[in-house]
């Protein structure tokens, strides 16, 4: 009913109109007023209306338009609201200490020098310096990340802004831009001060692709702010990831997040400090150092609920004190409830340090650029983004490739640890073919690709014949330390050659 009544309404100004202007034009006409000027009239009549009738329509909706934007305005306005109802940022005080962080002494290092400008800004601001505003800490989840970001705020006793990535990707466009910004003025209030973004992948991944507008703005805000910071020194953001690669690039560039610091997972000596932090005021009975040798691949914090459990298992089992054993019955409960994290028999640790040997000793024969090599780890750089060689890519295949023909040497076998290598090695091939064009013909094949795999297998043959010897001694070293490096490698050889 209530629809029916405008339309009524304009039917009777309509009406009322077009007789109006009827008698108008009747009383304009002088002389007498013939049928055909009656018709004429009401064609004007009805020319006149239509013009009129067109322009109400066109304000009307106009102003409807405009009512429509504002009312999702304010919806959105509301809603923004509604959902930063809950986002308080509200600085926490640490009493972290480097000494509560076990182990990853290099971090701890590099970190120093940022506790020491916090403390004393104007120190390092007579001298010019310029510190890093962005320290991006990468590594996977567990390793202390979090932990050490507080130890430096602990150390430096400034505030500590924690805050997760994940927070500032919401469904609406603006709300994490808006988060950003309330962080980072909070923290600049509050200067010196240390904001730590965890898992800074969900904002900062690379652009391009799938486009999401709300995460563009809020990277582009957080961009924004890192800029401007020149003015408010005193900030410090560590952000950490597991996902360097992901990275958006504007992030990584000068004057962002251009300290990287690796933190890795906790080797046999980190793992036995760890423990020995965890254990300090438990009734413990044992040798710590077995604990730590039977927890490869183990991160800070599955230790950390591994001691935990066992003392709960020992506790429940009536037990005055915690053993070795309630350890060794509570590892693959842990292991379950942290599906990610490794741990390897005493074979499969055999079987995994010959092989990361023959990698190792290769890609130091090949001048493949490495530092260290774990028994799950390499560290070889990706080749993207620099100008390489053929003869470099080659070198690296073979590393890749190094590893197979050891272990299939040794145990006359072939395990599945090796798919992600195969896989690289395969792809080096394919780029190195099909991409950079360096195959004899213009229009690639697969064989040729199959080709460069062969020869690479062929070469890392003879290789490994001729280096056999420092391999086995590297091998033995690589399973008692669980990482070796470049330099120990080279040491090996020159006691051998
Ligand atoms: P990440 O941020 O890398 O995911 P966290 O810093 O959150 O890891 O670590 C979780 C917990 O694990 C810490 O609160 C601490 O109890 C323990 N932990 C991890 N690494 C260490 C370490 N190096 N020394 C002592 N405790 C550690």
């Amino acid at each position: 009913m209530q629809q029916q009544k405008p339309k009524s309404n304009g039917i009777a100004v309509l009406i009322l109109i077009i007789v109006m202007m009827l008698l108008g034009f009747s009383m304009l006409r002088d002389g007498g007023y013939s049928v055909k000027d009656l018709i004429t009239d009401i064609v004007a009549g009805f020319i006149v209306f239509g013009f009129f009738l067109l322009i109400v329509v066109i304000l009307r909706k106009f102003s409807s338009n405009n009512s429509n934007l504002q009312n999702i305005q304010n919806q959105a306005q509301i809603q923004m609201e509604e959902i930063d109802k809950d986002f308080i940022i509200e600085p926490q005080t640490s009493d972290v200490t480097f000494k509560q962080v076990a182990g990853i002494q290099e971090v701890k290092e590099e970190l120093v020098e940022i506790v020491d400008f916090l403390q004393n800004p104007e120190k390092y601001k007579r001298f010019g310096i310029k510190l890093p505003k962005g320290v991006l800490l990468v590594g996977p989840p567990g390793v202390g990340k979090t932990l050490i970001a507080k130890a430096v705020a602990g150390e430096a006793g400034v505030p500590f802004f924690y805050q997760s990535g994940a927070t500032f990707v919401q469904m609406f466009v603006g709300v994490g831009a808006k988060r950003v910004r309330s962080l980072f003025n909070k923290a600049k209030q509050n200067a010196p001060a240390i904001i730590f973004i965890d898992e800074i992948d969900a904002i900062g991944k690379a652009r391009g692709g799938m486009r999401n507008d709300e995460r563009e703005a809020t990277l582009n805000q957080l961009l924004t702010e890192m800029d401007g910071f020149e003015k408010s020194e005193g900030v410090i953001v560590i952000a950490a990831t597991n996902k360097v690669d992901l990275l958006d690039d504007a992030l990584l560039r000068a004057g962002r997040f251009d300290r990287r610091i690796y933190v890795e997972l906790p080797t046999l000596n980190d793992r036995e400090e760890i423990l020995n932090i965890y254990l300090k005021d438990k009734p413990f009975k044992g040798d710590v150092k077995e604990i730590a040798k039977m927890t490869v691949g183990f991160s800070g914090a599955a230790l950390a609920s591994l001691v935990n459990e066992a003392s709960i298992y020992a506790l429940n089992r009536g037990k005055g004190v915690i053993g070795i054993d309630d350890f060794v019955a509570v590892k693959d409960k842990v292991l379950v409830g942290k599906k990610k994290i490794l741990s390897y028999t005493e074979q499969e640790k055999k079987i995994l340090s010959y092989y990361q040997s023959a990698k190792a000793v290769t890609a130091y024969w090949l001048e493949v650029d490495f530092e260290k090599m774990s028994l799950v780890k390499d560290d070889f750089k990706e080749i993207d983004r620099e100008l390489v060689s053929k003869s470099e890519i080659e070198a690296k295949i073979q590393v890749y490739l190094s590893g197979i023909i050891c272990v299939e040497d040794i145990f006359k076998e072939k395990f599945s640890n090796a798919t992600n290598d195969i896989q690289k090695a395969k792809e080096l091939a394919n780029k190195m073919i099909n991409e950079y064009g360096m195959g004899d013909r213009i229009i690639a094949t697969e064989m040729e690709v199959l080709q460069v795999l062969e020869t690479a297998i062929q070469s890392a043959k003879l290789l490994y014949t001729s280096q056999k010897e420092v391999i086995l001694k590297v091998q033995k070293k690589l399973l008692e330390q669980e990482i070796i490096t470049k330099e120990e490698i080279k040491e090996i050889r020159n006691e051998i050659l």
